[in-house]
């Protein structure tokens, strides 16, 4: 016989993780009889306050939440996001772009890179970013809808984000949760009382006395992992060895400069900036290694790096890279930054949620918490953050450079034995591995390896079927294809003012 379904959920924290959760929660589980989902946050302590670049997945949350594109766009004040340009990463002066979707067209059955690898032993010196439309429009400044109903369209290849105002994407998601039915408890949680033989968290005791019970607990109260962490005592995985940076201060300015559908990371002597724009105004931030730079001076180049002049005081932040060992002990999940964190680098972070909101509705247990169910949710949520961890590392490791004791301790790193089986292959014969689903694509690793100096030795011999004058004439007229398609996409700007625009900036709109 199965025990009963949970049907009283709480979510511990308003965050960006937490009001994701409640509004997942109330969505797919809202028929269920009896349920209730509260949420309890505390305004005094805040929320993290940063987190506002996104990947593709998330179109499949609003969508799972029949959130209206426009109407987020707007009161989130996002901009559409086709990647991530990566400049002083290879080497200072070198850039390149993280497209969002694919790259060229795959030919005779096998993978486009091995007819770019064979072009380039023939002496064409095209970028791997010239097969990509995202590449190329991102790098216009241009942006337009993916026709997906046209799969010969040039276009059909992209794929987008949004970034936004992480303050505005809480708050839409909150008033989107409570008016579909879910509690929100305004308190600092003081105490957590536990089931004294199981260990279960049986309720949430608040500053004033107040008492919140519940069955399924969801923890995303951020980095400090008040169930998780502090009442369950569930060790963390420490992975700053590979990981060093531990800290970042953000820091908000005016809109200027570019307004390409990038986020932009820029390599610094101790970490790197990220730049953000939005529709009113630009998010910044510097990620560095606390050990190779003190704070004021992180602070310093932050400040001089600014397009615009700046809209807050700087936030100081600091973290380590790894996760718990189990995201999910007894009745209490960990979602968010209560779970782990991974820097922002490739921004999985907000993904990360979603994935783990998305399998915890899979794996939704009844009152008798299965183990087996529970271990399978750790196995997946482990393995995922390792994926993304060798992902991540792959960007330090395949560095040039060596102007500072940061960048020659990350590429002298004995990389994970995971990446380097997949930089073995790769620099073997240009052939890329994904397993188990892994989040990023054969097009992600592609993008970052061949961009940061990973060459493989050797291509798939099936790409010698093409001639040298074919393999010359299909990679000039890809090249072509891809120029001629961005020419007629509008502007980032033009098109927000047609779609999902809340303001009309002029210097956002005519730049
Ligand atoms: P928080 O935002 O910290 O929320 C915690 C909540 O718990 C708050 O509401 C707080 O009030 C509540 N709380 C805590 N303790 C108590 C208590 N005792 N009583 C009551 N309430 C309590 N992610 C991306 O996807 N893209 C990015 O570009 C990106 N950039 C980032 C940059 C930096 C420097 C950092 C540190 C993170 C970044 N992230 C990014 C991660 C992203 O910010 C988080 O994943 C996201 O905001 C979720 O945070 P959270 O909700 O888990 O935690």
């Amino acid at each position: 016989m199965s025990a009963p379904p949970v049907t009283k959920i709480v979510v511990v924290g308003g965050g960006t993780a937490g009001w994701m959760t409640a509004a997942a929660m109330v969505r797919v589980l809202g028929q269920m009889p009896g349920l209730s989902v509260t949420l309890v946050e505390s305004e005094a302590i805040g929320t993290v306050g940063v987190g506002e670049a996104t990947i593709p997945q998330i179109i499949g949350f609003n969508r799972l939440l029949g959130i209206d594109e426009m109407e987020f766009m707007r009161e989130t004040r996002a901009t559409y996001k086709l990647g991530i340009e990566f400049v002083d990463w290879l080497r200072p002066g070198h850039s390149y772009v993280h497209p969002f979707g694919s790259f060229g067209i795959d030919m005779l059955g096998i993978d486009f890179q091995h007819f770019w690898l064979r072009g380039q032993s023939l002496g064409d010196t095209s970028r791997i970013d010239d097969y990509s439309i995202a590449a190329a429009a991102g790098k216009a400044g241009r942006f337009g809808w993916p026709r997906t109903d046209n799969p010969r369209s040039p276009m059909a290849k992209l794929s987008y984000a949004f970034q936004f105002d992480a303050g505005r994407y809480a708050r839409f998601l909150r008033r989107y949760s409570e008016a579909q039915g879910a509690v929100r408890v305004e308190g600092r949680i003081t105490n957590v009382k536990q089931d004294p033989e199981s260990g279960f968290v049986t309720s949430l005791v608040l500053e004033d006395g107040r008492e919140v019970a519940g069955e399924l607990f969801i923890d995303c109260s951020g980095f400090r992992s008040l169930l998780l962490g502090q009442t369950l005592d569930v060790p963390f995985t420490d992975w700053s060895k590979w990981l060093p940076c531990d800290s970042a201060v953000a820091i908000p300015c005016e809109l200027g400069g570019a307004n390409e559908p990038l986020t932009r990371s820029t390599a610094r002597p101790a970490g790197w900036q990220w730049r953000i724009p939005l529709q009113h105004r630009i998010g910044n931030g510097h990620v560095f290694s606390s050990s190779h730079m003190d704070r004021s001076a992180a602070t310093d180049l932050l400040l001089a790096n600014l397009d615009g002049k700046p809209l807050a005081d700087p936030n100081q932040l600091s973290f380590k890279a790894g996760h718990r060992v189990r995201a999910w002990d007894r009745n209490v999940v960990a979602l968010g930054l209560a779970g782990g964190f991974l820097e922002p680098l490739e921004s999985t972070s907000i993904h990360l949620v979603q994935s783990g909101i998305a399998r915890l509705m899979a794996l939704f247990p009844d009152t008798g918490f299965g183990q087996v169910e529970i271990d399978r949710f750790n196995l997946e949520t482990t393995r995922e953050y390792r994926n993304i961890r060798d992902f991540l590392v792959l960007h330090y490791r395949a560095s040039e450079r060596d102007d500072s004791e940061f960048w020659r301790y990350c590429r002298n790193l004995p990389p994970p034995d995971s990446l380097r089986e997949k930089l073995d292959l790769f620099t073997s014969s240009g052939r890329i591995i994904r397993e188990n689903n892994e989040l990023f694509t054969e097009d992600s690793w592609l993008s970052v390896m061949l961009s940061q100096g990973v060459t493989p030795q050797s291509y798939h011999p099936a790409a010698w079927m093409l001639d040298a004058e074919e393999t010359r004439t299909r990679l000039a007229h890809i090249r072509a294809v891809i120029a001629q398609t961005v020419e007629q996409l509008p502007t980032q700007g033009e098109f927000l003012q047609a779609n999902g625009g809340a303001i009309a900036h002029e210097d956002y709109l005519t730049s």
